[in-house]
Formats: structure tokens, C-alpha cells, sequence
């Protein structure tokens, strides 16, 4: 498995469960403690449970009662909808918010740190057939019966396999924040997770570490934008300049935090294939996603139950074949999440006029958010293949 982030841990901890010996080669010296919040639909809750981390994923996670949509200016609500306990009810798993860093730390607690190689950035790999060379920066070279990229958008695993095409810019930033409670007491803010839509913009907050911090993630659009990177600083108060004339709510809870980062988002078409011979990539390294649907960290999860899944079905069989069925379950699925994701870029950020009247019509009828009308979504079960064709 090459990538220690959320998507490589859990497929090699799904692959220890189905009875495959797994490694973890990651390029950083730690496993980091960078990022903010991750939301976690009862899709990917249900793969973490089963594999034993249920007390951990609830521990240091939160269960959001709600979600609330709402207008950016006057705070009105657009569509608000049950979460806990109803997936819980509906779908025998929560919905989870929780910092990525503790959710690292729940995932990798199910590993043997002997498994988990820090300081190895992959260079290279070569397939031989009957196995895969690859090398490190540091020097080392392995042998192993087959290879997974889960590398991330800059995967050099799918640089390597179908060439090195820079990811675009999304036109859309984000300023992000970690707020502790206690500063916020007075809004008296239920456990939910609330999003604030708006002209060329949109805001999301929810609680994270045990309740202790709320984290929000403010996105606005830009025209231009050089880098990506998780750890750019942005100042307080540029990011309250961004979100100027927006709901006094929004402003006080920008306006609490120490220190904001800036996240630029990137973007790729999907693929029409992740895998050749006994590589093969998942998560972000194949199908990197906005996070409008919040379902980026979920699908990365599901895609390491359905490897799984699919080598264990395969027996003795070429493992070769088994990621040739892995690819073919997964790619409808994630694909349609990556235009959901597209779709909802425009929708959350449309200008007042009559398109937003007849979204917020739309949404005042029907709602798009609640359990129920993501049963599609939800229910699905990754490492159940045996009813879908092989
Ligand atoms: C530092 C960081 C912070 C993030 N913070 C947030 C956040 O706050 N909110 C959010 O919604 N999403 C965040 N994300 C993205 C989110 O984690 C992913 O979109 C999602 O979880 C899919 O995970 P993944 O495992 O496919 O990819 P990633 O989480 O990107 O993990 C890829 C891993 O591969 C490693 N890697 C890359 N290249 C190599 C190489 N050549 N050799 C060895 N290892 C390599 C990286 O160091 C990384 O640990 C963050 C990602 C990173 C890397």
C-alpha cells in the first residue's frame, strides 16, 4: 500500500481482516496531524465499524443530530433534515464528523506498527508479472504480489501507470478553522452540522474531537490559484473580509478562531481505468472529488472494503483479475459522486434570482440531504460483492 492517509490505512487493515498479509509505505515522517474535519456518512461508518473501530470512530467523533441549510444573509432556512439516530436506525451505522489527525490515529490503532513503513516516498516500481519491485526514496526496495497507489491527487502510483497530468484549479478556495466550544457558548449551536449558501460562496461548520472544537471550512471563488497545499496560513481576518455582509453567526464564528488555513481546491476527470496488471490505485490517487457531496474520505474507505472483498472472492485466482472486478464495481459508483460533487459547486454558489428561487423551492419541497433521500448512498454495503456481477 503505498500512502498512509485515510484511504491506504483502512484498505490495508480491510485486507489483514480478509486474511492478506498488508505494509503501509508512506512518504511523511509521522502520521500528520494536519488537516480539519472529515464528515463520515453511515456508508464508510459501517466499514470502520466492522472492522473493529467503532468504540475509536465514536470516541473521538461526533454524531451530528441534523443538518441545516441555510441562507447566507438572513440565516433562513432553506432545508433541515434528521441525521443521528436515524441512520443509525436506518442503515445500522452513524453519521460521524471527526478531525482527520483522530481519525488517522483510530485507523492506524487496528494495525501493527511494524506494518506502518513513515519516511518511504515510492520513486518507482516495476511489474514483473508474477510480482511488483518497487523503491524508495530512502533507499529501500520491496517485492510484493501486487501494488495499491494511495497516494493522494499527486499519486506518483498513477503518474507511473497513466502519466503525469497536473490537476486543475477548481476556482474555489477555502478558509478553514478550528474554533474550541466554549468560545462559542452563546449561539447556543445544537450538535449538527449547519451550511450557509450564498452568491459565489458557501460555509459549512460542525463539531469535531469529542465536541470539544467546531470546525468550519468557508469556500469562495477565485479565478486564479498556484499551489495546493493543506498547511497555507491565511489570517483571520482576510477570511472575514471573504465572508463580508454574511450572517453575523458566520462572522462570529470566524472571527473566534486563532488561525485560519487556506485550501485550494484541485480537480480531475475521472478515469477510465485505475488498474494494470497488479497495480492498482484508490481514493484520491483515482478519484479525487470536491468535497460538496462530503463523501472524499467515505468512498476511499469503501474502495479498500471492496479491494478486499474482491481478492478474498478470487481465492487463488491472479490477483490481476481481482482488481480488474475491484475497478469495475467501484467506478460507476464513484463517478457519479464525482459529478454529484461538480453539480452541487453550482447549485450552492448560484447568484439571488430565479435560479436560486427555484433551487430553494426545490429544496423546500423535497429536501436532498435527509437519510432518506440518500438511501442510494447510504445503505450501500463495499464489501458485500457477492451479489454484484464478477
Ligand atoms: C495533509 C492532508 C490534510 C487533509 N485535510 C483534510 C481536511 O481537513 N478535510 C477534508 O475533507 N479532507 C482533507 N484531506 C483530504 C482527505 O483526507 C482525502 O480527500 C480523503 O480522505 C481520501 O484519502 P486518500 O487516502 O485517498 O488520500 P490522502 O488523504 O491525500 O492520503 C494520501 C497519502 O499518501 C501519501 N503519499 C503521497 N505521495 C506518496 C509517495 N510518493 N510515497 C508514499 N506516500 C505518499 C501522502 O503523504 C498521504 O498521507 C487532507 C489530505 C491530506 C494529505
Amino acid at each position: 500500500m503505498i500512502g498512509g492517509g485515510i484511504g491506504g490505512l483502512t484498505a490495508a487493515l480491510s485486507l489483514r481482516q480478509a486474511g492478506f498479509e498488508a505494509d503501509v509505505y508512506e512518504q511523511a515522517p509521522a502520521l500528520t496531524h494536519i488537516g480539519g474535519g472529515i464528515n463520515m456518512g453511515p456508508n464508510a461508518a459501517r466499514v470502520l465499524i466492522r472492522l473493529g473501530l467503532g468504540e475509536g470512530l465514536l470516541r473521538e467523533g461526533v454524531r451530528p443530530a441534523s443538518t441545516h441549510q441555510r441562507r447566507w444573509d438572513d440565516g433562513r432556512t432553506l432545508q433541515r433534515a434528521p441525521l443521528n439516530p436515524q441512520c443509525e436506525e436506518l442503515y445500522g451505522a452513524p453519521h460521524v464528523t471527526i478531525h482527520r489527525a483522530d481519525l488517522l490515529a483510530v485507523i492506524s490503532s487496528g494495525l501493527p506498527p511494524e506494518r506502518i513503513h513513515l519516511g518511504h516516498r515510492l520513486l518507482g516500481f516495476n511489474d514483473k508479472g508474477g510480482h511488483v519491485e518497487a523503491w524508495f526514496d530512502n533507499g529501500v526496495r520491496i517485492d510484493a504480489d501486487m501494488l495499491v497507489g494511495a497516494d493522494g491527487i499527486h499519486s506518483a502510483v498513477r503518474a507511473i501507470l497513466f502519466g503525469d497530468e497536473a490537476p486543475k484549479f477548481a476556482g474555489c478556495v477555502a478558509y478553514r478553522g478550528l474554533v474550541p466550544v466554549e468560545r462559542l457558548a452563546d449561539l447556543e449551536l445544537e450538535i449538527g452540522s449547519q451550511s450557509w449558501v450564498g452568491p459565489g460562496g458557501h460555509l459549512v461548520h460542525y463539531f469535531v474531537s469529542r465536541g470539544e472544537l467546531l470546525n468550519f471550512v468557508g469556500w469562495t471563488e477565485h479565478d486564479e490559484w498556484s499551489r495546493e497545499d493543506w498547511t497555507d496560513r491565511a489570517t483571520v481576518e482576510r477570511a472575514l473580509a471573504a465572508f463580508e455582509g454574511w450572517h453575523p453567526q458566520i462572522r462570529r464564528i470566524i472571527g473566534a478562531a486563532d488561525e485560519c488555513f487556506i485550501w485550494a481546491l484541485f480537480d480531475r476527470d475521472p478515469l477510465p481505468r485505475w488498474s494494470v496488471g497488479r497495480v492498482t490505485l484508490l481514493g484520491d490517487a483515482c478519484h479525487p472529488m470536491y468535497p460538496f457531496m462530503g463523501q472524499g474520505a467515505a468512498q476511499a474507505i469503501e474502495d479498500g472494503a471492496a479491494l478486499a472483498a474482491c481478492l478474498r472472492a478470487a481465492g487463488d485466482a491472479d490477483p490481476a483479475v481481482a482488481l480488474q472486478h475491484y475497478e469495475r464495481l467501484r467506478l460507476p459508483r464513484v463517478t457519479r459522486l464525482q459529478e454529484l460533487s461538480r453539480a452541487n459547486k453550482l447549485r450552492f454558489h448560484m447568484r439571488d434570482g430565479p435560479g436560486q428561487e427555484a433551487r430553494d423551492a426545490e429544496w423546500a419541497r423535497a429536501g436532498d440531504r435527509s437519510p432518506d433521500a440518500l438511501r442510494w448512498l447510504y445503505e450501500f454495503d463495499a464489501g458485500a460483492i457477492e451479489s454484484a456481477p464478477a
